[in-house]
């Protein structure tokens, strides 16, 4: 009998641009996977976001299978049912008129640049050209949207870089003023950071950055490819903020674990992309769009909605409770379902230690950086798997005291 895959051969044939852990999941149904040995964990990492109805769902499954029956790809010469159906629902569930499929948060943010580019490009001419984004911030790994990611160990191996490009503090509405002008075409910002270390915008902020923008005719972005599709307890975060953008990404939960992405807009700016501008094979997907029409059904539902918030206020009263036995956290902070727990200095960069003692008590969950701890679960996670998954973090948290 040859033997299956091992983790071993990760080393051996994959390119080494990811580390991962020890143990190869096998199985996921609900919040709780399984290893190839059988082993169980309680899942707070949801994909990085992205399985907002956890693993194994009913309807996205039945959506595939009967989408796999009928059609799965012909390209973008001829549209489709399902991308028409998601277009609209898309729509008419938020400030958009228009919509852009692509496959992946990184391409959704593509888009939106390249259309702020050539908007202004169009308009005002080539001098209009200046991006203003923030440090800290994350939006992909294209060379573009690298560029505009306000962490530099990301882009700087990769120069010449983009040009055009501007960072500045994350709210930080001085800071903003100081650097949007005249030539600025595009501010892009993240209404929480999530890989920066879930770091929520400030409401005047992003009104501040609203009103630049306006003044100056740029466009604001707002990259929801982690907040969005109910993660914040809202559909999409800028509802929350009662804030609106001119082009907003969504990816990551939009297709609960099938591989899509959009980009949402109105009618003033998605003329920009006029027949021949921009495209992609996949984009618009039968597939990807008739599993993300089931994502949105089953998500955007106020009852759905309100069991977000619910399970924040679970998790944040929990997390406070286990932070008075520790003492290990100096902020616990987040909407919805994207929490983070930022170690104290003592603590820093352990981020990573403590998530791997956690694996072993069967509890999985995110780091945003080297200092905080990220719970990005399913949005229907079930109370019990909260309860269960807490006590093995605080099991975890116990062994890594003892362990100092
Ligand atoms: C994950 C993420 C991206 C990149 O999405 P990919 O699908 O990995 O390309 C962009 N922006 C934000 C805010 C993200 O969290």
């Amino acid at each position: 009998m040859t033997q299956g895959p091992i983790r071993a051969d990760f080393d051996q044939y994959m390119i080494p641009t990811y580390a991962p852990a020890a143990f190869i999941p096998v199985k996921g149904k609900g919040s709780v996977i399984t290893d190839q040995q059988g082993k169980e964990y309680i899942d707070f990492a949801g994909g990085i976001a992205v399985n907002g109805l956890g693993h194994g769902n009913e309807k996205l499954k039945q959506a595939l299978t009967e989408q796999a029956d009928a059609l799965w790809h012909l390209g973008n010469g001829y549209t489709n049912e399902p991308v028409l159906k998601l277009a609209k629902q898309l729509v008419e569930s938020t400030f958009a008129d228009k919509v852009f499929f692509c496959n992946s948060g990184a391409e959704a943010n593509e888009a939106a640049l390249k259309l702020a580019r050539k908007y202004a490009h169009d308009k005002h001419g080539a001098n209009k050209n200046e991006i203003v984004a923030f440090s800290n911030s994350f939006h992909g790994r294209t060379l573009f949207t690298v560029s505009a990611g306000g962490q530099p160990k990301y882009s700087q191996d990769f120069a010449p870089l983009p040009g055009g490009i501007h960072h500045t503090e994350f709210n930080d509405i001085e800071a903003a003023k100081a650097l949007i002008n005249a030539n600025t075409c595009a501010v892009i910002v993240e209404p929480i950071q999530g890989e920066g270390g879930v770091v929520p915008a400030q409401v005047a902020f992003l009104q501040a950055l609203r009103e630049l923008c306006d003044q100056h005719d740029a466009l604001l972005i707002f990259d929801e490819v982690q907040t969005g599709v109910g993660r914040t307890g809202h559909l999409y975060a800028y509802m929350h903020y009662g804030v609106v953008p001119d082009l907003l990404s969504t990816a990551k939960a939009l297709g609960g674990g099938f591989p899509i992405g959009a980009v949402l807009t109105t009618n003033k700016f998605a003329s920009t992309l006029s027949v021949g501008t921009h495209g992609t094979t996949y984009g618009g997907n039968p597939l990807a769009a008739a599993v993300a029409n089931a994502v949105l059904d089953q998500i955007n539902q106020t009852a759905f909605l309100q069991g977000v918030d619910e399970r924040h206020t679970l998790f944040i009263t929990k997390l406070n409770e286990i932070n008075e036995k520790f003492a290990l956290f100096k902020d616990i902070r987040g909407l919805g379902l994207l929490i983070g727990c930022e170690l104290i200095d003592t603590h820093s960069g352990q981020a990573k230690v403590i998530s791997n003692l956690a694996a072993e008590q069967g509890l999985i969950f995110l780091i945003a950086g080297p200092n905080v701890i990220r719970f990005a679960p399913a949005l229907n996670i079930p109370i019990k798997d909260i309860e269960t998954g807490l006590s093995r973090f605080t099991a975890a948290l116990d062994i890594y005291l003892k362990k100092e």
